[in-house]
């Protein structure tokens, strides 16, 4: 009587040391269920890439002579829920025991807690083997610090692992982090890399997962899927990235541009987090190219510093984290979350990016689709679950954090500073999104006002009591102070009509 193996996903990893050796009475189980399709509204071509994966996965594992069971979404034996699903395949494979790796997300870590304590199959735990750190150390690291920014536990983990460290531990080229180096507008030089990703018509698949009745949005872009259905796709696509767009990273890190959404964006998040990729090998191969080093620290920092740390907030902080409202807001999403029609032109395109292509870059997210929900006050709840479902990159270890805590500050500051809020300023200095915006970037009053900048200096003007003590904000609350009573109160006057109507802005 051999193990049953499943493998989830998000476990696509073919260098695990699982399939280093056969074993002909071990059987890995995979499967398609609507447990993992329906617990969030999903964008279409994130189930589509997910499933292809594991289809894939499940075909590589075979041609290496593996034993794999495999249940698809439509299959009439599928019960639609792992546990279930395990209790089955155990039966057919006749095993008595399940080898496991531990879940990222701490919803199916509960389930398989709570399976675990019923089941007769002896369960066991196998080694991650994908991330740098334990899912505990950042508790570790930080229980005796007051605060849980970044930037040391990042710093440790260079010293650690001995990356962009000299033989003394200080740092290769004399700094730390050249974070204010990538702060470049881009204004179309250098020219952004060509989208090479290898693509796939995926519509016979599609047409199975939307025949079984999965509820999804966004473009399903099933004739042309970008997203790498292997390893070693996501090994070709590596490579490019690595040629041709990790010498810009840093430098146009933070640029927003209507004509190229990509950008020097590397778009390897999907890889990475169904585990295609280890870290590890991503890292090194920056390192092992002739990009500066502003670019290739700036690259190491969003993989080595801010996965690995976000990773620990949230094994760290659930269950309770999931219900952070710090400034108790409550606001529904608008309706054009999900048609990105609206007339301020970068939210349109950056939700309208990532309706088309369940991507949008870092920058998008934060400053401009999370910036505008922390000012209008939208419920944390409903944006997470809106952030959960949209990007095809999105787990919830890594997409919660990011947007509870980065982006919304409804964890109150533990893991920001200051809330990531700006007026219209910011997105005009780092894009060229205002110019040709229905809306007039530099008023902030009156019907053809920017919403971004009334709706700022009223959040900052209504959070007083909460914010006006961070000293990361002392430069606003003193603008404040200074404009005069009626101004104040017309920005007051057009922040409300603002809320009142963000259907129609
Ligand atoms: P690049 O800009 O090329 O960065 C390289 C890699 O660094 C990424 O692939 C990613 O693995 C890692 N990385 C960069 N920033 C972060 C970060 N803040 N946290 C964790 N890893 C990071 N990332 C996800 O992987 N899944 C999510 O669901 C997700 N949700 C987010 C929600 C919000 C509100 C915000 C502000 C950020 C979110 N991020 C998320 C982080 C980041 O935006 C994406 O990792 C990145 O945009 C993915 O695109 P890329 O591969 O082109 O990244
Ligand atoms: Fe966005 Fe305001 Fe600029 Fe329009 S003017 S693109 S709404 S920041």
């Amino acid at each position: 009587m051999g193990d049953i193996r499943l493998i989830l996903g998000d476990q696509l990893d073919p260098k695990h040391s699982w399939f280093a050796r056969h074993d002909s009475s071990d059987t890995y189980a995979m499967m398609e269920v609507r447990q993992e399709t329906d617990y969030v509204r999903h964008h279409a071509q994130k189930v589509i890439a997910i499933f292809a994966a594991m289809r894939d996965f499940a075909e590589t594992l075979r041609g290496g002579g593996h034993r794999v069971l495999y249940l698809r979404i439509d299959d009439a034996d599928n019960k639609q829920s792992i546990p279930e699903n395990l209790e089955y395949l155990a039966a057919q494979a006749g095993a008595t025991s399940l080898e496991l790796q531990p879940p990222d997300e701490y919803r199916l870590d509960r389930q398989f807690e709570e399976f675990r304590s019923r089941t007769r199959l002896t369960v066991r735990f196998a080694a991650n083997e994908h991330f740098y750190t334990e899912r505990t150390d950042a508790d570790r690291f930080f229980r005796n610090r007051s605060r849980w920014l970044m930037e040391p536990f990042y710093r440790a983990l260079r010293v650690k692992h001995q990356i962009l460290v000299d033989p003394n531990d200080r740092p290769v080229g004399g700094k730390w982090n050249y974070d204010s180096a990538n702060r470049k507008r881009w204004r179309g030089h250098p020219s952004a890399p060509p989208d090479r990703r290898v693509t796939r018509d995926q519509r016979k698949l599609w047409a199975t997962i939307s025949g079984s009745g999965v509820h999804t949005f966004g473009d399903p872009c099933a004739d042309d899927i970008p997203w790498p259905r292997s390893r070693a796709d996501a090994l070709r696509h590596l490579d490019e990235f690595i040629e041709h767009g990790l010498r810009h990273f840093g430098d146009y890190q933070d640029a927003m541009s209507a004509a190229e959404p990509r950008l020097f964006h590397s778009l390897l998040s999907f890889a990475l987090n169904t585990k295609m990729l280890r870290p590890s090998e991503v890292i090194e191969r920056a390192l092992d190219s002739d990009a500066p080093i502003t670019a290739v620290e700036g690259f190491v920092r969003q993989i080595l510093g801010w996965r690995e740390y976000v990773r620990g907030v949230y094994w760290a902080k659930m269950p309770e984290y999931r219900d952070r409202n710090f400034f108790s807001h409550a606001l529904p999403l608008p309706g054009w979350f999900w048609t990105g029609e609206t007339r301020m032109r970068c939210l349109s395109i950056a939700i309208g990016d990532s309706l088309a292509f369940a991507y949008a870059h870092h920058i998008q997210r934060l400053m401009v689709i999370g910036n505008f929900a922390l000012l209008a006050g939208l419920a944390p709840a409903q944006v997470h679950a809106w952030y959960l479902g949209v990007y095809v990159d999105a787990f919830e270890w890594v997409e919660l954090p990011n947007t509870l805590g980065m982006s919304q500050y409804a964890d109150g500051g533990l893991m920001a500073s200051k809330p990531y809020v700006s007026s219209a300023g910011y997105i005009d200095k780092m894009s060229d999104y205002c110019a040709s915006c229905f809306y007039a970037k530099s008023q902030k009053t009156g019907m053809r006002a920017c919403p971004f900048n009334a709706l700022y200096w009223d959040f900052l003007d209504r959070q007083r009591p909460l914010l006006q003590n961070n000293p990361r904000l002392a430069l606003p609350y003193r603008q404040i102070d200074r404009f005069t009573p009626s101004s104040l109160d017309d920005i007051r006057a057009r922040a409300s009509y603002l809320r009142n109507h963000l259907e129609t802005l």
